[in-house]
């Protein structure tokens, strides 16, 4: 398809929530300047992933996607940046070493700015303003000016993009990211936490069958440099749209902004903009699925978004709730298998288990995501299909947004650091605390 033909297949279609930017000038602006500058990511790094999610689909592999609910600018620093891609490395070493697999990591970084909202106002006091609506449009502050929607920040998430993928390459690159490396990551951290000490132990191990390998010969260069690949959601497709490119060698049409990206619950309608802009990109999709999605509905994105059935170009990501997962699954994975596809199934094990505290914060409990993740491997195992992996969201600080964990966090204390500019994220001896119950489950 050529870069016209797309701009016409997708602005047939209804396109929900999409900000109403007051300066169409100024957007148009943006926009053409966007147009006009270098891809984020490459087509062939996109295929890379593409392949890498073939392997979890066929069981050789497992996927971790995670960061951010929200990114933020303000976010953008190298010290937020590393403690994100040390939470992504230690959680993906901990699954490595229980499943014997490759596993696959996909930050929910360098593109994850842009929000759909449930509603699109927020009422403090007595005061209503539009909501918030990501960095990518709009400013988190309570204050008029702040929430009216500003086409320059589309162009300050392309350089907060490009930012963030520059340092994790540079990790990925400059051996910090190496399995040489496992005491380091963890080094601020070991004192004060359960999970930290937990995750001391399992380095030493590995680094006892490293000390091994090489004692024997082998060769353990390979094990210091990894693949971090970058995913968000699909939101804003006047964005996407002007980051879309044709690559030269294939004729094939790529979008740029991330290796991978997902349609969110909100904008999965089958004959929304959305699932038209994704049909025309070669890139791996990701579609999220509600407790509401019907069979039906899942093999028609199949038929849309995979009509080659290729595998690792689609990938489902079930958000059904603790509660429903055991109940809903069945049905769709069954429904999959009935198209002769072999889609990647991810469990995102947060979005349908939030729930207000008390104290008026959106939290999540530690016990039920859990209970989603141990639904979706029980269901999997049981018709015989892969669990591929988890879609989560955390941050490398410690906040206290979720509930549990074994330096508990309580109910009570989610306004000691609650720093998420949307939904609460596991901190990082959460996020470690998961991945220990979990890789019992691999
Ligand atoms: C999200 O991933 O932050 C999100 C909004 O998820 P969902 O579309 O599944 O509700
Ligand atoms: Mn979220």
């Amino acid at each position: 398809m050529t870069n016209s033909e797309l701009l016409v297949s997708w602005r047939d279609m209804p396109a929900t929530h999409q900000p109403d930017w007051p300066d169409r000038a100024a957007l148009g602006d943006v926009l053409t300047r966007l147009s006009a500058a270098p891809g984020l990511v490459t087509p062939s790094a996109c295929e890379s992933l593409r392949s890498r999610l073939a392997a979890v689909a066929n069981g050789e592999a497992f996927a971790l996607q995670g960061g951010d609910c929200a990114e933020t600018f303000d976010g953008v620093t190298p010290d937020a940046i590393r403690n994100k891609t040390k939470t992504l490395l230690q959680m993906a070493v901990i699954f490595t070493y229980a499943a014997a697999r490759p596993v696959v990591k996909i930050g929910r970084m360098a593109g994850q700015y842009a929000k759909p909202r449930s509603s699109p106002v927020e009422t403090r006091d007595g005061v209503t303003l539009p909501v918030y609506l990501g960095d990518a449009v709009n400013g988190f502050d309570f204050d008029p000016a702040a929430r009216v929607p500003d086409p320059a920040r589309l162009w300050r998430m392309y350089e907060a993009s490009r930012f963030t993928l520059d340092i994790v390459a540079g990790h990925a690159r400059d051996g910090y990211a190496g399995l040489d490396q496992l005491h380091r990551w963890n080094r601020d951290f070991v004192a004060n936490s359960p999970a930290g000490a937990r995750y001391e132990e399992l380095a030493y191990e590995i680094d006892h069958a490293l000390r091994f390998m090489g004692a024997c010969g082998v060769q353990l260069d390979e094990l210091r440099s990894v693949e971090i690949f970058a995913s968000h959601e699909g939101l804003l497709l006047d964005y996407e749209n002007a980051l879309t490119r044709i690559d030269p060698d294939s004729g094939l049409t790529y979008a740029t902004s991330g290796h991978m990206l997902w349609i969110g619950e909100r904008t999965r309608a089958l004959d929304g903009a959305h699932v038209a802009y994704c049909r025309s990109i070669a890139n791996p999709i990701g579609v999220k699925l509600g407790p509401t999605t019907t069979p039906a509905e899942v093999r028609s994105y199949v038929d849309i978004l995979d009509p080659d059935r290729q595998p690792g170009r689609l990938t489902f990501i079930t958000r059904m709730g603790a509660r429903q997962i055991r109940d809903r699954l069945p049905g769709l994975i069954r429904a999959a298998q009935e198209t002769g596809g072999k889609p990647t199934w991810i469990s995102d094990p947060m979005h349908g288990n939030t729930f207000l505290a008390p104290s008026g914060h959106k939290t999540r409990r530690l016990a039920d995501i859990l209970d989603e993740v141990r639904g979706f491997f029980d269901v999997h195992r049981a018709l015989g299909t892969h669990p591929g992996g988890i879609h989560v969201e955390f941050t490398g600080e410690d906040v206290t947004e979720c509930i549990g964990g074994g330096a508990e966090i309580l109910a009570d204390d989610l306004h000691h650091r609650y720093e998420s500019a949307c939904d609460p994220r596991l901190n990082r001896s959460q996020s470690l605390d998961l991945a220990f119950d979990i890789a019992e489950l691999l």
